[in-house]
């Protein structure tokens, strides 16, 4: 595509440039004559976006950091019209901005681990200040961000921050026009505009401010939200924009609030005083009177005189903290939680910080799961010192009820030992000793394995899973098609999801040398041979999942900020309890060969769909997708796999069977590969629904997660090797 630069006639030809993102109203793209910029090229050109951007251009903030050489705000700096004769306004330059991430992969520790592990709470408090710095100049001159998100600002790693998206912005003429911004996230929207429409409001530099005081909290508090907190109410807990709404904010001084603080975030006490202090401001005096928000420079002075108030631990010199806490918390989380939020040099040298360590204490479950009590079992007796002889019936009773737990002998011996039993029980009474314990025990046992007898001559049953021993009960229980072909279906009767069949054959797993946005641990790629196998054609359900807690008797995890609704695929599950759901569903969850055969058939290609990006089909955050949530299973059918599988890309990131293996790829076996022996974490596949950057959806893309974590962008489905394969 050719278009003109309106400044100074220059035609610029944009059709070989590739482009660098593409949203549902626009796309960016490099521009070849000026690497220094990109452009924005919308869609729909429109009368209003010509307008808006005359008036930015007219108009810019001063760029904070435009003497360090640095972009702070990705500003329009020039209008691009069409070649076609109309010389309609079709898109605008701005800046070019390398270098950089969302600032949610620095706060969140896990993906801060990853990408960026030497970046400590020093670099937090710098990055929080030039956020702030980039709003005050924004503000100065009235501009409103409106959209304030986590996606919108970008952040380097010498903690240099950009905000990006600027066209969207709320923009004021001096005529008095308003030139609104349609688009927001709840959780980062004021308690005023909770509900409203976005396109219909006006926005306000406080309903920035809130935002901004969101951004800082989590930038300061591990990634926190700052209403997130473990419900302390009857039902389920309300989302975030119900609490925001309700001024439900945990750390309020004030007042009684439903939550108690989430036990994995950091204490509030960590940030400085004075912060803690503008963050109750901001959320608690801030909800009945917005002005009372701290604005964006009183922020900025609190931040400087934090960060000179930080403290480096003796221990560990990547540890900075304030001088206000006796202790280093870092450390205190680092032996928590058995990942030190702030690896050593040294240990990001040997790479340990990607390894889980060994932590030396159970990690606390998420809010909600609530530790479950161990079942409280009376003590038995001391036994008497003098030996009393052994009921002999009770010992009769006990070898049988013992032999009933054979499934085959259960319908004959559990009865026959029940039975023997409460007459031990009953002799035993007048003994005493051992064989009162004895008596009793087979009593209950042997009624256990009655009743389970009988349930069992009801109905076939599939007994739950006990371990690796045994055979699989799927191998017993599901009878599936006898030749399935490619594209068969078969539904699990045990939770009723549909299984696609693929068939058996070689595919090509990984991704080739010199393919750019390729991961090492992708390499080398290489032809992988799988036997057919069965894998479900949707993620697993909320509603799903509440069965199978149901039937075990488990707890729900926490529910996610968007509540629980049954169509979308179940969050906040650890590997464990994915592992767990499988063997209750009497399947396994994919190896992660499965799982790339699945989304990508044989042609290697890039996404399930084919090789272009494309972020209508999926759920992501890409351009203008911007999702809050999860979406119901199977909302994407045009973005399906050549097998007919729904969303491999986004969504939520999915559980594999395998241990993760950084270098796994270049000694697997080429035949029904399963993952190493051993390992640290377990593989995530396919993107989740708050991921923005195309690359991370790609088929061969790999990522890993310790067996305990949990959040709210991963899930999982499951699968089934052929009973007569292998
Ligand atoms: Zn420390």
């Amino acid at each position: 595509m050719r278009v003109r630069r309106e400044s100074n006639g220059q035609v610029l030809d944009l059709g070989s440039a590739s482009a660098l993102g593409v949203g549902g109203e626009a796309r960016i793209q490099a521009v070849p004559q000026a690497p220094q910029l990109v452009a924005k090229l919308y869609r729909q050109p429109t009368i209003e976006r010509a307008q808006k951007l005359q008036v930015m251009l007219a108009n810019p903030p001063e760029d904070p950091m435009a003497a360090q050489g640095h972009c702070s705000i990705a500003w329009p700096v020039d209008r691009l019209l069409s070649l076609d004769g109309t010389w309609r306004v079709v898109g605008f330059l701005m800046p070019r901005v390398g270098d950089v991430r969302p600032v949610i992969d620095f706060y969140n520790p896990k993906s801060r681990r990853q990408t960026c592990p030497l970046f400590n709470y020093l670099y937090l408090h710098r990055a929080a200040r030039n956020v702030a710095a980039g709003v005050r100049a924004l503000h100065v001159r009235g501009y409103v961000i409106g959209d304030v998100n986590e996606s919108n600002i970008l952040v380097a790693e010498t903690a240099l921050a950009t905000l990006v998206d600027t066209d969207s912005f709320q923009v004021a003429t001096e005529g008095g026009q308003l030139y609104r911004c349609p688009v927001g996230k709840p959780e980062f929207t004021p308690p005023e505009l909770q509900g409203k429409v976005f396109s219909r409001v006006d926005r306000t530099l406080e309903s920035d401010l809130f935002g901004l005081g969101v951004l800082l909290f989590q930038l300061l508090l591990e990634g926190t939200h700052p209403f997130s907190g473990v419900y302390q109410g009857r039902g389920d807990p309300p989302p975030l924009e119900a609490r925001i709404s309700a001024a439900h904010f945990p750390f309020a001084s004030r007042g009684r609030v439903p939550y108690a603080p989430m036990p994995v975030a950091p204490p509030f006490e960590v940030p400085a005083p004075a912060l803690q202090a503008l963050f109750r401001q901001c959320f608690e005096d801030g909800h009945a009177s917005p002005q009372a928000r701290p604005d964006a420079q009183t922020w900025l002075n609190a931040l400087n005189e934090a960060e000179n108030a930080l403290t480096t631990c003796a221990a560990n010199e990547q540890h900075r903290y304030g001088n206000h806490l006796a202790a280093c918390p870092w450390c205190e989380r680092a032996a928590r939680f058995g990942r030190d939020p702030f690896p050593s040099r040294q240990a990001v040298e040997r790479g340990e910080h990607l390894q889980a360590g060994a932590p030396a204490q159970r990690p606390l479950p998420p809010a909600g799961q609530g530790v479950r009590p161990a079942p409280r079992t009376r003590q038995p007796a001391q036994p008497q010192r003098v030996a009393q002889p052994a009921n002999p019936l009770a010992w009769l009773a006990a070898a049988l009820a013992l032999f009933a737990c054979a499934p085959a002998a259960r319908l004959y011996a559990a009865p026959a030992a029940l039975l023997l039993g409460v007459l031990g029980w009953r002799g035993a009474r007048r003994v005493g000793g051992r064989g009162l314990w004895l008596a009793r025990g087979s009593v209950a046992l042997s009624t256990a394995m009655t009743a389970v007898a009988l349930v069992g001559l009801g109905r076939a049953k599939l007994p739950l899973s006990r371990g690796s021993g045994g055979p699989s009960p799927s191998r017993v229980a599901l009878s599936l098609p006898a030749n399935p072909q490619r594209g068969a279906t078969f539904t699990n009767s045990n939770d009723a999801a549909a299984m696609l069949y693929i068939p058996p054959g070689e595919f090509t797993m990984g991704s080739r040398e010199g393919e750019a946005p390729a991961e090492p641990n992708e390499k080398p790629q290489r032809k992988v041979n799988l036997d057919g196998y069965w894998i479900y054609k949707r993620e697993v359900t909320v509603a799903q999942y509440r069965k199978f807690c149901q039937a075990t008797g488990r707890d729900m995890p926490e529910a996610p900020s968007w509540g629980w609704k049954d169509d979308h695929p179940i969050v906040n599950v650890s590997w464990d309890d994915a592992k767990a759901y499988a063997d209750w569903a009497g399947v396994a969850l994919p190896t992660e060969a499965q799982w790339e055969k699945a989304v990508r058939g044989t042609d290697g290609r890039e996404y399930p769909w084919g090789n272009e990006w494309n972020n209508t089909k999926c759920a992501n955050s890409e351009g203008s997708m911007d999702l809050n949530s999860t979406q119901p299973v199977g909302s994407y059918a045009s973005g399906i796999s050549p097998y007919g599988v729904h969303d491999m890309a986004g969504n939520v990131w999915e559980w594999c069977s395998d241990w993760y293996g950084s270098s796994y790829y270049a000694n697997a076996p080429k035949d029904n590969p399963t993952g190493p022996a051993n390992g640290s974490d377990r593989v995530l596949r396919g993107g989740s629904w708050i991921i923005n950057d195309p690359t991370r959806f790609r088929c061969a893309g790999r990522d890993r997660y310790g067996p305990g974590d949990r959040d709210v962008y991963s899930g999982f489905r499951c699968a089934l090797s052929r009973p007569d394969s292998g």
